[in-house]
């Protein structure tokens, strides 16, 4: 009835150093030693008569199983094949958690026909294990068939199942098998919270976590950290805020990971200080933490800070990574720091032996590009040790727009339209470069190779959270059920922005029509709406947070310096590239963005 594996078999067995260490503790790996070194020769010099049994065999495997050596823990079993020794089910259990760390889908299938002939059906932990194998493998369809064929099941099972078709992106399929659940407990519950944040369903995720709340299931820290993640991407401050509570008061900001992902949310959701608060009171912490904290100073156009926290990171003897130097360029970036830029682009390689990845490269056209050194910009993108992607590209056309240059935005714009085909931001930034030089033809021209090759342009959309709820406001929106008191609030407004010399930036609108029209146009784009919601519905005085997917244009730009004045508020704008934080007239990017 054995499986013959003699043909596979490898010629020596592994060599017992590895056991040095264990083996004062435990008797059974002393045996296994002595077993090793009793069996390690050519089979017919070995005592057949005197090889023990399988237990301590199994201390071995174990051993090495535990260890994280698959290798050796698949070549020992084949040994004791060739011995004739019988496996039982721990046997089993240390040879599939080999196979699942080496990905060995072929030993696997042999230890499946084991466990079958050998009768271990019925032993669920198995079962588990072979369904986790043949999962994350990539043999999907037969984890699947698996999973609905098994007489018995437990939570482990499910979780084996969800888990799993997460992380193959399926979330659909996860969440479905989740709701069918007979028996769910915190890791089945977390599993699909952080998938659903994974895949940027937040707002689901956040839902299912309030489920769990009402069905009495308890967070633990990894709960915590995927809701935080959801949180963050939302921009959902104060369920982020609660969060922080809760954790607090079940001690669980001792766990490392759940501080880093408080850093992450409160820097996402505009609030550094915050952010800054939760950093100074850790007692550990990792190089994500410098890092978040050095990327939250740079979006939040305090790039000196991010630079001190980047020296007191190096005097307190961490080492950075590839993300640090990310937030650091991006922090010379933000503020204009051209050559301490390249610098830092120098020491990254020099000093730590970090290869420029295309994210570093994009940092670093950015900066030369907005500072107006575009040839040298166009030399760093030839010289690249990657292919250039949109990213790289766009920084250089941003930087042409901002200093007129038409014909390096024109070869920029050759390479997007190839790498980049359907994203209509930068049609929009290259027929932006032809208007502001008064070249209409082209203009038109951009326009209607957008259309024939279907790039839609993507709708500004802006969001803002009042009272735990997500109100969002595409641009041109005239439908919403305030509107009538947006638009009266907003002429008013107006009025007052007027006087301080605000004059409307029509030059943002693209669209051919009369000037007035654009002037309408340009008052309903979505982050004027929701900021003009803001003010209506909050009390005075309270800043108001608003996220947008696109970035921020100058009119709105200008416009909400002003209004920060007016009303006496804060407004935080999270856009695509950073925040804006305006107060009394003034943002904190200085108006470089
Ligand atoms: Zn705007
Ligand atoms: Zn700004």
């Amino acid at each position: 009835m054995m499986l013959c594996l003699c043909s596979t078999l490898p010629p020596q067995i592994p060599k017992p150093t590895h056991l040095d260490h264990a083996t004062s503790q435990n008797h059974h790996l002393k045996q296994a030693r002595a077993l090793l070194i009793k069996t390690n020769a050519p089979l017919s010099h070995v005592d057949l008569a005197h090889v023990p049994a399988i237990v301590p065999w199994n201390s071995c495997l174990k051993f090495f199983a535990e260890r994280g050596a698959p290798c050796d823990t698949i070549s020992l079993f084949l040994r004791l094949r060739q011995l004739s020794i019988l496996p039982d089910h721990f046997t089993c259990s240390f040879l599939l958690k080999a196979c699942t760390i080496s990905s060995d889908i072929v030993t696997g299938r042999i230890i499946h026909a084991y466990v079958q002939k050998l009768g271990f059906q019925s032993n669920l932990i198995l079962q588990n294990m072979l369904l986790h194998l043949y999962a994350s493998c990539g043999e999907t369809s037969h984890a699947r068939l698996m999973f609905d064929k098994m007489p018995q099941q437990d939570v482990a099972t499910w979780n084996i199942m969800i888990g799993h078709l997460i992380s193959a992106g399926d979330v659909g399929a996860a969440r479905d098998l989740f709701d069918s659940m007979p028996r769910r407990n915190v890791r089945s519950w977390t599993s699909v919270i952080s998938g659903l944040a994974k895949c940027g369903m937040s707002e689901e995720a956040l839902r299912v976590f309030s489920e769990m709340e009402r069905e009495g299931s308890r967070p633990n820290e990894v709960t915590v950290v995927a809701v935080l993640v959801a949180c963050a991407q939302l921009g959902d401050l104060e369920f982020g805020k609660s969060i922080h509570r809760f954790a607090e008061g079940n001690g669980f900001l001792r766990n490392v990971y759940v501080c880093n992902a408080l850093i992450d949310m409160y820097v996402k959701c505009g609030c550094l200080e915050e952010g800054c608060r939760v950093f100074d009171g850790m007692r550990e912490r990792t190089v994500v933490s410098w890092s978040s904290m050095i990327v939250g100073f740079a979006m939040h156009g305090e790039g000196e800070k991010g630079l001190e926290l980047y020296e007191e990171m190096i005097r307190s003897g961490m080492k950075p990574n590839h993300v640090t130097f990310i937030g650091v360029l991006h922090a010379c970036s933000h503020v204009g720091l051209v050559d301490k830029g390249r610098e830092f682009f120098t020491i990254m390689r020099r000093d730590y032996g970090i290869v420029p990845g295309v994210e570093h490269y994009g940092c670093l056209v950015d900066l030369l590009s907005r500072a107006g050194r575009l040839e040298e910009a166009r030399e760093v993108i030839a010289n690249m040790s990657v292919p250039p992607n949109g990213v790289v590209w766009g920084a250089l056309l941003g930087g042409c727009r901002l200093h007129k240059n038409i014909k390096l935005a024109e070869e920029a714009m050759r390479h997007l339209s190839e790498l980049d085909p359907l994203n209509d931001g930068y049609y929009v930034v290259m027929s932006n470069v032809y208007a502001e030089a008064g070249k209409w033809e082209e203009v038109s021209r951009i326009r209607r190779s957008m259309k024939s090759r279907g790039v839609k342009k993507t709708q500004g959309c802006s969001s803002i959270t009042i009272d735990g709820v997500v109100h969002e406001f595409v641009a041109g929106d005239e439908t919403h059920p305030q509107a009538k008191g947006i638009f009266e609030m907003w002429e008013k407004l107006l009025v007052k922005m007027k006087m301080k010399g605000y004059i409307p930036d029509t030059s943002v609108v693209l669209l051919d029509m009369e000037d007035e029209q654009k002037e309408i146009f340009l008052y309903r784009h979505s982050e004027k709406l929701a900021l003009v919601y803001g003010l209506i519905n909050t009390k005075p005085g309270m800043p108001i947070r608003i996220m947008k997917n696109l970035r921020v244009c100058e009119d709105c730009h200008t416009a909400f310096k002003l209004v920060s004045e007016i009303e006496n508020r804060e407004i935080v704008v999270r856009d695509r590239n950073r925040f804006h934080c305006f107060k009394n007239g003034a943002c904190t990017c200085k108006d470089y963005w």
